[in-house]
């Protein structure tokens, strides 16, 4: 499923040049952005870079300054909140206290007066995909969180909309709680066969459930792509920053040819080679992001010479039970460490690591990404 791929495809929403001021202060700087029918998009962000209002201003609670947002063909500009094929599900749930978890689902359908059959019928559907069949009668108060949190769900879903709004749904669980309903979410979309576009600051959830990621900063966005890609081949020292665990290494590049690129390290002065090629010329500075997992550890040291290879005593290690975090210090002068990971299973069996240990730590040619 990667509809993103077509370039004839045509966009279930699309957000093109949209910028939102509030007053002086950019929320959203006009920005654009392709999301395809039957997708699950996540928005993601730290506080404050502009992806709430991204979503309130597809919903129609907030106005862009200028630029256009257009669902399923239609220019929704100047069409208000409640005439709006979306439906957005809020963080807090807002259910009704006194109504019981049936009539919580049922009241968008009775205010759009639809027969009372076809109430009845959608409302039964929903407890049954939400799995909430057992507790229609009961009030808000005598449910859990993540019962909650399904009849909120339940709510949004009866009126049938194009595309459902999820605003951090999640970020009242616990975290076991928290990912279950991760899993209830995604085999929900596919079921329903409906856009979903999630807004979230947990870089984790928007992993686990979308099919594709926007990273955003600032009222912009940074990157657009699927989850591995994200991870694979982040774009920036932010992206790589905010996903995942990385090593991020400032070198000096010492050959940018068309077929290989050689980086020295500032930290240790160690030779990096790889296959990826940079516009970045010999002398400039560029930045190496390299995950912890692909960085090998192993006793002893580099041969003279070698590349992709750095010596160093280890300085701290993290274990935590279905892997290890190994920094190892690198070079003299600056703190400067080297993070590996790897699967406790074998490694602590074979050959245990401990502090203060001299490790060479080897990474493949194509293990990491420059960050031009
Ligand atoms: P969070 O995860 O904290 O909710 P966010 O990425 O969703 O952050 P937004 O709610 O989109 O952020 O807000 C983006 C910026 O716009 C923030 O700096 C916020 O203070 C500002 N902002 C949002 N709504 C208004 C408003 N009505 N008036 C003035 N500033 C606003």
């Amino acid at each position: 499923f990667t509809p993103w791929e077509d370039t004839a495809a045509e966009p279930f929403i699309e957000f093109r040049n949209v910028t939102k001021r509030f007053g002086d202060f950019v929320a959203v700087d006009n920005l654009s952005l392709k999301i395809y029918e039957r997708e699950f998009f996540a928005l993601l962000g730290g506080s404050g870079c502009g992806k709430t209002t991204m979503m309130r201003m597809l919903a129609g609670f907030e106005t862009p300054t200028s630029g256009q947002i257009f669902l399923d063909g239609q220019d929704l500009a100047g069409i208000p909140a409640f005439r709006r094929p979306s439906n957005m599900m809020f963080q807090s749930y807002a259910l009704f206290p006194h109504m019981s978890v049936e009539n919580n689902i049922a009241f968008g359908l009775k205010q759009d007066k639809l027969p009372k059959s076809e109430i009845d019928d959608r409302v039964a559907e929903m407890l049954r995909l939400t799995k909430l069949e057992q507790f229609a009668k009961r009030k808000p108060h005598q449910l859990s969180g993540g019962q909650r949190q399904r009849v909120a769900l339940a709510r949004s879903l009866a009126k049938r909309p194009k595309v459902l709004l999820l605003d951090e749904p999640l970020g009242a669980l616990d975290r076991k709680l928290r990912e279950e309903t991760q899993f209830e979410l995604m085999a929900l979309q596919e079921d329903l066969k409906m856009t979903f576009l999630i807004v979230t600051h947990d870089q984790e959830e928007a992993m686990t459930v979308a099919d594709r990621i926007a990273v955003m900063d600032q009222g912009q966005l940074v990157q657009v792509a699927t989850p591995a890609e994200i991870y694979e081949t982040p774009n920036s020292k932010f992206v790589a920053n905010f996903i995942g665990d990385v090593n991020l290494i400032e070198t000096k590049v010492v050959e940018a040819s068309p077929s290989q690129t050689r980086l020295e390290a500032m930290m240790g002065g160690f030779l990096i080679e790889t296959d990826q090629t940079t516009s970045a010329r010999p002398g400039d500075t560029v930045w190496y992001a390299i995950r912890p997992e692909k960085v090998r550890v192993a006793k002893g040291k580099a041969e003279p010479g070698s590349v992709n290879a750095v010596n160093g005593p280890v300085w701290d290690i993290a274990y935590l039970g279905d892997v290890s975090i190994i920094h190892a210090k690198i070079g003299e002068g600056d703190f400067d460490t080297l993070k590996s990971t790897f699967a406790n299973v074998t490694r602590v069996v074979e050959d245990p690591i401990t502090w203060y240990d001299d490790v060479v730590l080897t990474f493949d040619r194509n293990a990491g990404v420059i960050l031009d």
